[in-house]
């Protein structure tokens, strides 16, 4: 039986709950409407990728045939001699919608949304990656960002993406020490992002690098924060990396 001081708590903590959806009612971060964090007219709305169609390697909708984002001359072009990860999902498009559920994640405060973003994170990663149980590591927000909104998102919704598949979640990438990239072109970015990946202090004299890794973010625009996380954990040791976002700009 919980202690009298734990029950004062629990019924203190339940009230607190009670009167904050009085003042402050859940509402759908997509539309606003009172009810639930994503409502169903929302959640059915969004622009999923199908994977069928999407391109197996970096899960480009609508690449699965012939992929204009991956291939070869692409690649030469941002610099790369090989795609940097061994595949790569996301199960939106990134469009008004889910832009505003990212937002109100993020900069609104609103992370009870961990919860939301993971799930479909988690239902767009394949079982065969699953099966490689990789270890899932977050891509961790830049000091700046983590200080402007009090949380890393990253590490939430990595571990709620871990949980939910039955994996390990581990902290194996220091904070990129590189500007904010809203506002840089696709090309600024990539070389905004190159080397800016280091492992955490501490975590290569503690740990052996892992077989496989899962690396999660919330938004994919160009690729380049993955794939300069990527190269971090492969230069360390990690033999096989995969990525899943939320969203995907394409
Ligand atoms: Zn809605
Ligand atoms: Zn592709």
């Amino acid at each position: 039986m919980a202690s009298l001081p734990r029950q004062i708590v629990r019924c203190a903590s339940a009230a607190a709950l009670s009167l904050a959806e009085l003042v402050w009612p859940t509402r759908c971060a997509a539309c606003d409407a009172p009810g639930q964090l994503l409502c169903d007219r929302c959640r059915n709305a969004l622009p999923y990728i199908d994977p069928l169609l999407a391109c197996p390697r970096c899960g480009a909708p609508y690449g699965a045939v012939q992929c204009s984002e991956c291939n070869r001359a692409t690649l030469q072009h941002r610099g790369y001699e090989r795609y940097p990860l061994d595949g790569q999902v996301s199960a939106v498009s990134f469009d008004d919608a889910s832009a505003r559920i990212v937002r109100t994640w993020k900069d609104a405060g609103e992370r009870a949304l961990s919860a939301v973003i993971g799930t479909f994170v988690a239902r767009s990663v394949p079982p065969s990656w699953i099966q490689r149980s990789p270890v899932v590591v977050a891509v961790p927000a830049s000091p700046n960002a983590y200080r402007r909104r009090g949380f890393d998102h990253g590490f939430e919704l990595a571990s709620d993406v871990a949980e939910r598949l039955g994996l390990s979640c581990a902290a194996l990438l220091d904070r990129p020490r590189a500007k904010d990239q809203r506002n840089l072109t696709g090309a600024q970015r990539a070389s905004n992002m190159q080397g800016r990946f280091k492992i955490a202090p501490g975590t290569a004299s503690l740990h052996r690098p892992p077989r496989a890794v899962l690396l999660v973010d919330d938004v994919c625009t160009t690729g380049s924060t993955l794939f300069s996380a990527a190269e971090a954990l492969r230069l360390w040791g990690a033999e096989e990396l995969y990525a899943a976002t939320f969203a995907r700009v394409w």
